[in-house]
């Protein structure tokens, strides 16, 4: 079965569908310099590594949403990132940085800071909404907004920073918006972001498949790397929003995730071994 469908949307002026390729090739010798095996060893089978960048949204003052179970979405994340993070430790050549491993305060510009320089951010996040009816489960990655909802997911998420301040620096977020790389980086970023949607699909079939959305994420926006944000679920529906404060629910949900995040590894193997050998070269 097909995955959510998207469309990339590039910022306006940003140049983009002519730099794709260009980028593409940047993108290739980014990165971190990793250790690899010699040539012609069994090892050249194995994936490279992969440094995953957990995100568990919200904590300290800000609590995030609260919805009908009233457990603040700031513990909920934490719950399902941890659960994420001992999922991929189990896989051979994978790490994980976290953001935050306790309830404590984290702002949007220092998030994406955090564990660099790494191959993947993911940020987790729980919706929520004025009205108990909408359900389901989204994926982003930075962009304009794809439509009024996410343009409003964006901006409610984006008003819990502790210190605002990186957002107000606009003559800094138009020069990574012009870069090249940034390109490369947003298109990578939307081959993660339906991966795991597409693995949260599978790992819970009866929740709503919201799709892959785009908007302007304050954490999305000032990632080197490519990076998504989940929006796991509605907090305020009534079904949903108790799902949510339930374990073996979050485990099924960090399952989806994983298979995410290893779909993506599998098919940027080969991106990320030529990085690793043209740095063995010089
Ligand atoms: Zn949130």
């Amino acid at each position: 079965m097909n995955g959510p469908r998207f469309r990339v949307r590039f910022p306006a002026g940003s140049g983009a569908p002519r730099l794709v390729l260009l980028a593409g090739c940047l993108l290739a010798g980014a990165g971190r310099l990793v250790q690899a095996s010699p040539a012609g060893s069994p090892a050249d089978t194995a994936l490279p590594p992969l440094r995953v960048v957990l995100d568990p949204g919200h904590g300290g003052l800000s609590n995030g949403a609260v919805g009908v179970a009233g457990v603040p979405e700031k513990r909920l994340t934490l719950q399902l990132a941890l659960g994420v993070r001992d999922l991929l430790l189990r896989e051979a050549g994978v790490e994980v940085v976290m953001t935050r491993d306790q309830d404590v305060d984290l702002d949007l510009g220092q998030r994406p800071r955090v564990g660099q320089p790494a191959d993947v951010f993911v940020s987790l996040h729980m919706n929520a909404a004025p009205s108990p009816q909408p359900r389901g489960i989204e994926t982003y990655f930075f962009g304009p907004a794809s439509d009024p909802g996410a343009f409003q997911v964006a901006e409610r998420e984006n008003a819990e920073a502790v210190d605002p301040g990186p957002l107000a620096d606009d003559s800094d977020v138009a020069e990574i918006l012009a870069d090249l790389w940034r390109v490369g980086v947003q298109m990578r970023s939307a081959q993660l972001a339906q991966e795991v949607q597409q693995g949260l699909a599978q790992a819970v079939p009866g929740a709503v498949n919201r799709g892959v959305r785009q908007a302007n994420f304050a954490v999305l926006r000032l990632s080197p790397i490519p990076a998504i944000v989940v929006e796991a679920g509605f907090l305020t529906h009534p079904q949903e929003g108790k799902r949510l404060a339930d374990p073996a629910y979050l485990d099924r949900l960090a399952r989806g995730i994983v298979q995410g995040i290893l779909r993506y590894a599998r098919a940027t193997a080969r991106e990320r071994q030529a990085m690793v050998t043209g740095r063995q070269v010089h």
